[in-house]
């Protein structure tokens, strides 16, 4: 495993690992710097999850994974362009953020805290809960009121506790006012390990593909998209590869918090604000500056899509066989939107697992698929 430092995005301070408030004193945002000097690719095959790539991860005492990464990437042609999905949602607990978890609830474990907050759509808040009940840490979940009843069951089954706080935003507003010396803010928008972990997919990519020239991906906190980034410009300094896909940040109306820092900016007609892509509901990512410089620096844009194509796209993908949330449909609605521009190999992650939505008939999977 690497060495590191945490360092603030916004006056350069530095800590070190035993640091574990969730930003710089002065505010900013931290991020992990590995450090790659002697490093050089490598895969531990008896490790489990995102652990096969610790060579290039920060260094732990502890592991804590179930199992998470290595999911499979299937092709498709989409009219003449190569399409490869990743399928994401096939991960423990349903999404990519398991990646996250992995990293951030083993550092957790390490600095010994016996209770997590984090604030979360849904997913992150399900696999937070998932990996502290498996570490042995409690956990308490500030949620949307509106969040999906799947995903609330699936967050109580774990053990924690969970916060209804109104909208998204207010979720991430509460726990912060509710953070003490007894607990330990994990955060995903803020936790600069989560990034870490989520940059292991940049890993996969290269193992499956060795290259891609697109990856479009739906941002919210952005953990995703500044996980390919960190993870394929590490690739980049390792000389592994020559370039770096252009990153493409899909959002969804009313929510498109990008667009006030991304130059080019691809939108569908907004009427109003999306309801079925309920994981990027968020609209003060503390990180938001930095998904945009991502964005920009790797040539790519900004596609803001409507539930009319989210809608669409959602079909499209289970008449493909793939069991997606409608949040992962937003990334193959903007593909379509855009497709006539891209060439070569476009990756679009399949984020979020469809069947957190098939309870009830307000599951927005019951109302597209069965009607009502
Ligand atoms: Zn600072």
């Amino acid at each position: 495993m690497a060495d590191y430092v945490v360092r603030c995005r916004v006056c350069g301070r530095t800590y070190g690992r035993g640091y574990r408030f969730f930003r710089c004193l002065c505010g900013g945002v931290l991020e992990v710097l590995v450090d790659l000097e002697g490093v050089s690719w490598g895969v531990d095959e008896g490790a489990l999850g995102i652990f096969r790539y610790s060579a290039l991860l920060p260094s732990l005492s502890r592991y804590v994974s179930l199992g998470e990464g290595r999911t499979p990437t299937i092709k498709r042609v989409v009219d003449g362009v190569e399409v490869y999905f990743k399928l994401e949602y096939l991960n423990p607990t349903g999404s990519f953020k398991d990646r996250g978890s992995a990293l951030a609830v083993s550092k957790a474990s390490e600095l010994g805290v016996t209770e997590v907050l984090e604030d979360s759509s849904g997913n992150t808040g399900i696999s937070i809960a998932a990996y502290a009940a498996y570490a042995g840490i409690k956990a308490r979940i500030y949620v949307p009121s509106d969040i999906p009843v799947g995903k609330y069951v699936l967050i109580k089954s774990f053990g924690a506790e969970v916060i209804k706080a109104g909208s998204r935003d207010e979720a991430s507003r509460q726990v912060l006012r509710d953070l003490s010396e007894g607990n330990y803010y994990i955060g995903h928008t803020w936790n600069p390990y989560f990034i870490e972990g989520t940059k292991t997919i940049a890993f996969e990519v290269y193992e499956d593909l060795r290259s891609v020239d697109y990856v479009i991906t739906p941002v919210a906190s952005g953990t995703l998209l500044l996980g390919f980034w960190k993870g394929f410009n590490e690739l980049l300094k390792l000389g592994l590869i020559t370039s770096i896909p252009k990153l493409v940040g899909v959002q969804a109306c009313g929510y498109d918090s990008l667009s006030r820092f991304v130059g080019r900016v691809v939108r569908s007609e907004c009427r109003e604000g999306t309801v079925l892509a309920d994981a990027i509901r968020l609209t003060n990512a503390p990180r938001l500056p930095y998904i945009a410089e991502a964005i920009v620096r790797s040539g790519g844009y900004l596609v803001v899509v409507n539930d009319d194509l989210i809608v669409d796209a959602l079909k499209d993908l289970f008449r493909m066989g793939f069991t997606v949330e409608p949040t992962s449909a937003a990334a193959y609605a903007a593909f379509k939107l855009v497709r006539k521009e891209l060439s070569g190999k476009v990756l679009i992650p399949l984020t979020g697992s469809g069947l957190k939505y098939v309870g009830g008939t307000e599951s927005p999977l019951y109302k597209v698929f069965v009607g009502g």
